[in-house]
């Protein structure tokens, strides 16, 4: 199986428009040493040839743009794509935005919960995903069932964890009173192989220690270093945990829960850009390599054969 990450940010990117803390203002005068990150956003594939987009990020149309292996065959049909799926893990603006981006007609299946469903085809915008007959195939994605992305399935295989959290406070309210499963990880398995993708990790229970432990690859939530990150960089913000985002650092935080996983190589994505982890200068960017974390940027990819 194949990943490449083409966005490693959370929402707002690296640097940020508005923006002007330590990270995002030294990243624009060059006097940070770090990397400018798009919104976070992966891509499989399990044959090379046919991918699958896990979530669809606002960047998604330049993210495309940049990954040859996600270019139209110039011998094709002249309108074509290697990508047939896209796969939700949450109804998260920065996860969703770029269905819009892939609004040309073009027939895709859309896996999500059945609750993340509902959010977005209540939203007429994304009616213009269904202007066609067969456009867009909307799959019922539900935990612990698993299920192929592609068709035929060749092997391939995805297993979805619930991971509690929140809905985005955009659907917040009556709108999701009766629905659960608010946000997935995805446990992408091929070959033997068994990749784990959590760009929303909102708490770390044993049993999903377990799951990780048994991966070859997992791709975590590197948000926050600490949980009042975002309210000293502004008023009136919430708190990491508050917003579905376990810290790195801390009691119970990221890093004292998973880096003791032996199996896994780790890998950090979905950074927000307040994270004092993009500075490659900082102490906690040193530890958190120290405690065996690799830092995901934009374009890392991984070909993990069987
Ligand atoms: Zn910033």
């Amino acid at each position: 199986v194949r990943i490449k990450l083409l966005g490693t940010a959370a929402g707002g990117g690296f640097p940020q428009w508005n923006c002007a803390c330590s990270n995002c203002s030294g990243l624009r005068d060059g006097s940070v040493r770090a990397t400018a990150r798009t919104q976070a956003q992966a891509a499989i594939s399990f044959d090379g040839a046919h991918w699958s987009l896990l979530n669809a990020s606002p960047d998604l149309r330049n993210q495309i743009e940049r990954a040859p292996e996600l270019a139209p065959h110039a011998n094709g049909t002249s309108r074509n794509t290697p990508i047939s799926s896209v796969v939700l893990t949450a109804a998260d603006l920065d996860h969703v935005l770029g269905l819009l981006a892939l609004r040309e007609f073009q027939p895709l299946r859309i896996y999500s919960t059945p609750a993340v469903q509902q959010i977005l085809r209540s939203n007429s915008f994304f009616r213009m995903l269904e202007r066609l007959t067969g456009q867009s195939r909307w799959v019922d994605v539900l935990p612990e069932q698993s299920f192929s992305p592609e068709v035929p399935a060749n092997g391939s295989s995805i297993h979805p964890i619930a991971l509690g959290g929140k809905f985005p406070s955009y659907a917040s309210g009556p709108m999701t009173a009766e629905l659960d499963q608010a946000v997935m990880g995805l446990v992408i398995e091929s070959g033997g192989k068994r990749l784990a993708y959590a760009p929303a990790l909102p708490e770390a229970p044993d049993s999903l220690l377990q799951i990780l432990e048994s991966c070859d690859v997992i791709f975590i939530d590197g948000s926050f270093w600490s949980d009042d990150e975002l309210q000293r960089s502004a008023a009136n913000m919430p708190a990491a945990r508050e917003i579905g985002h376990l810290p790195l650092s801390g009691n119970g935080g990221t890093l004292e829960r998973l880096s003791g996983l032996k199996r896994p190589r780790k890998v950090l994505t979905h950074i927000n850009n307040t994270n004092p982890i993009l500075n490659e200068d900082s102490p906690e960017n040193a530890q958190v390599r120290a405690a065996g974390w690799e830092l995901g940027y934009d374009g890392w990819e991984l070909d993990l054969k069987a």
